[in-house]
């Protein structure tokens, strides 16, 4: 079912009973948050600064306490994560990052509990996306800017009216349970909304022969472009902190005197130089060059190997934030030649 919806209205009834987040900020930082009505999103923004990952895998979470000082040791429950959750203005790649996501962290015989009852409890509205970014390639890696697959429901903006699709039975129930901001769609709205379609599609036609890139990955260990684009890499690890779909985080304890132990698990990146760093001071991965190919061979060749598909949606934000432009399509195509 389609229809013309009153965003406004709609939220007011969501906030009643969901935690609803949605794209808040401007294009100087923008991320997904809490709100309590539309005036405090931002639906123009292309894709968010911090990937909807943060909602799923925050940047740092405790994930226990142990308070040593009672008799009996205590472990604190982890809350909020059965909290019902709206995800509103999700573009097609952040999506399919959480589906990524997904299959890393509920697919093996230990589900990681708190990604699992997030995804559970989340409905996500996706949002049409109508102007990629020059930087964005997600047609080449299989999405499109008006996928909808993993979304309930999905916007389309047309004439500054938006146009509601449900996807599923619980996208339909929500035409069920609140009438009263729906209204019938226009013959001329649909036919803009398809028009609209394919003109965005037209100009996402890039396409990338992954195989072809995955072969050549595998074979050349020692290419020369590791060593070239070291010469310039900082190891910020921006690239992977913004990325949808890189998933690595490291485990450290905290306490101060006195005070409860905390266990906190915060995002890692495979850039950094003791990311691979052994105790024993050995270090498989100490050379830039090493970690720069590493990150390449996670995307496109290890995640192909274990899912069937590349660990990247395209969505362009590695090559926006570098900080020296280093540009994962120009180097993609630099491996395939
Ligand atoms: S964002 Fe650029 S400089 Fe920073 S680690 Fe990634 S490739 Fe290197
Ligand atoms: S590797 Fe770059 S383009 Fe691909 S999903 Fe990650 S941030 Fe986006």
């Amino acid at each position: 079912m389609e229809k013309i919806v009153n965003l406004s209205r709609l939220i007011e009834e969501l906030v009643k009973e969901y935690d609803v987040f949605a794209p808040v900020g401007d294009d100087n930082f923008s991320q997904f948050s809490p709100i309590k009505n539309l005036g405090e999103a931002n639906l123009d923004l292309i894709n968010t600064t911090k990937p909807l990952k943060n909602l799923f895998l925050p940047q740092s979470e405790k994930l226990f306490s142990v308070d040593g000082a009672k008799e009996n040791i205590t472990l604190e429950p982890k809350k909020n994560i059965n909290n019902k959750r709206i995800i509103l203005g999700a573009k097609a790649c952040e999506v399919k990052g959480i589906e990524l996501l997904t299959k890393v962290y509920t697919g093996g015989t230990l589900p990681d509990e708190l990604f699992e009852e997030r995804r559970k409890n989340t409905i996500i509205i996706g949002l049409s996306c109508l102007e990629p970014r020059d930087t964005c390639f997600c047609a080449a890696l299989g999405v499109n800017p008006f996928e909808e697959k993993g979304m309930d429901l999905v916007l389309t903006k047309i004439n500054g009216k938006f146009v509601m699709k449900s996807l599923n039975q619980k996208g339909e129930e929500f035409f069920k349970k609140y009438p009263d901001v729906f209204s019938e769609i226009n013959k001329e709205d649909l036919e803009k909304r398809d028009k609209l379609k394919e003109s965005v599609l037209k100009k996402q036609n890039l396409s990338l022969d992954l195989k072809e890139i995955k072969e050549k990955l595998d074979k050349e260990v020692d290419n020369p472009l590791w060593e070239e684009i070291s010469q310039r890499c900082i190891n910020c690890g921006i690239c992977t902190y913004l990325c949808p779909t890189c998933q690595c985080f490291d485990i450290h304890d905290e306490a101060g005197k006195g005070q409860a132990l905390c266990r906190f698990r915060t995002w890692d990146s495979c850039m950094f130089p003791d990311f691979t760093l052994m105790a024993g001071g050995h270090n498989p991965r100490g050379k830039k060059k090493a970690r720069i190919r590493q990150r390449f061979m996670h995307k496109f060749s290890y995640f192909i190997d274990n899912f069937y598909e590349p660990g990247c949606t395209g969505c362009g934000r590695c090559i926006k934030f570098c900080p020296v432009n280093v540009d994962i399509l120009e180097i993609l195509k630099k491996v395939k030649d």
